[in-house]
């Protein structure tokens, strides 16, 4: 009987979940939340996978800022030093040139007047050579030696020119550098953002199931409590085992406190078949609980085509207690009872002709009167 009664409730959670995922149709049963929570925790993945690329890419890209910055100062010291070099290089063509004009001067100071004014007022280098080209006199030296400042001065300019190309390039990729890492940054800042969302929409999700599934788990306890009343006859008692109820001051508290009436005593004359009434009868409306008489343990409780849904308590002692005819029982055989915890609920299964409960007390296995117990 107790099986029965599960399987009817295990049954009945079942409708319970089913008739709650009907009537939330839409975004918020609990399969359409865990389907939504599978899906965001896909989606998740995939911006997750997004996030270590473009964290990959964001990477790669800084360290080849690092590197190129490296190079940019390595080719700013470079420029620097060609720099010096071409100052040194103007002032050695610079003294030369001064150091010409003032040897010339002094060549022809008794001379030819108009032509070292010439020298003098030369504007440039250039002028100076192709105004020299006419002094025959000037020394080979000194045309050398100029040609020569010359030379270095154009080399080092030339050189300056190359480093501060390959300057600007560097610069120009580390600009480039900065816009890629920039535009990277600008996705993974998106990324992050999405990635956010999506945390809260799975926080807010999972608040929902879990909303969702307390609401069922009370629905179904909800549901259990109505079939535990449903079971025990609609009599609308529910089986508590956790407290007793122990009345009267006998050796055997009352089995069943909420009988109108007891419609049969012990050793009454029922039937040619049951000439002397081996128990005591407690009438009382269906789903009437029933107690253990006192503290003992099962050694039946099942349906008897007799004594119908019954429970045999064995309490030590040779003294054994029999209850007949529940509607249900809420104990098991092999457990034990304390005094006063209820054990099933007044019905009239088995051999009965209405509900009460027989309640029968053995000694030795004989019947005896239970009002000597109570
Ligand atoms: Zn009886």
């Amino acid at each position: 009987m107790v099986k029965r009664k599960r399987r009817a409730l295990s049954a009945m959670m079942v409708m319970v979940l089913s008739i709650s995922m009907g009537l939330n149709a839409g975004a918020t049963s609990i399969s359409d939340a865990e389907k939504k929570a599978g899906e965001l925790e896909s989606q998740k993945s995939a911006v997750e996978a997004e996030k270590a690329s473009l964290t990959d890419q964001i990477n790669k890209i800084t360290t080849q800022m690092t590197d190129t910055q490296t190079k940019i100062e390595t080719k700013r010291e470079e420029v620097t030093k060609a720099e010096d070099n071409l100052i040194s290089a103007k002032v050695a063509e610079n003294t030369q040139y001064e150091n010409m004009k003032l040897r010339i001067k002094y060549m022809y100071e008794s001379g030819n007047t108009q032509f070292v004014e010439m020298l003098v007022e030369s504007k440039n280098l250039a002028e100076l050579v192709s105004t020299a080209e006419y002094v025959s006199q000037m020394s080979s030296y000194d045309r050398g030696m100029l040609t020569e400042f010359q030379d270095t001065v154009a080399e080092v300019t030339k050189q300056e020119d190359s480093l501060k190309k390959e300057y600007n390039a560097l610069t120009g990729l580390q600009d480039t550098l900065v816009t890629q890492q920039a535009e990277v940054q600008a996705v993974l800042d998106e990324n992050n953002v999405k990635l956010a969302d999506l945390e809260s929409q799975i926080g807010e999700n999972a608040a929902t199931l879990a909303q969702l599934q307390k609401e069922a788990e009370a629905a179904a306890a909800a549901a259990a409590e109505a079939a535990a009343a449903a079971a025990s006859g609609g009599g609308g008692s529910s089986f508590d085992s956790s407290s007793v109820v122990v009345s009267g001051n006998g050796e055997f508290t009352n089995p069943c406190p909420g009988a109108s009436y007891i419609s049969s005593e012990f050793g009454e004359y029922r039937s040619e078949s049951d000439p002397a009434h081996k128990g005591m009868d407690f009438a009382a409306s269906t789903g009437t609980p029933t107690y253990a008489a006192a503290a003992g343990t099962v050694l039946i409780a099942n349906y008897s085509s007799s004594a119908g849904n019954w429970v045999v308590i064995d309490h030590g002692n040779g003294i054994v207690t029999k209850y007949m005819h529940h509607s249900a029982i809420c104990v098991s055989a092999g457990q034990t009872v304390s005094k006063g915890q209820q054990i099933g609920a007044v019905g009239t299964t088995g051999y009965s002709t209405g509900p009460h409960l027989h309640f029968q007390v053995e000694l030795n296995g004989s019947a005896v009167n239970p009002r000597n117990y109570l």
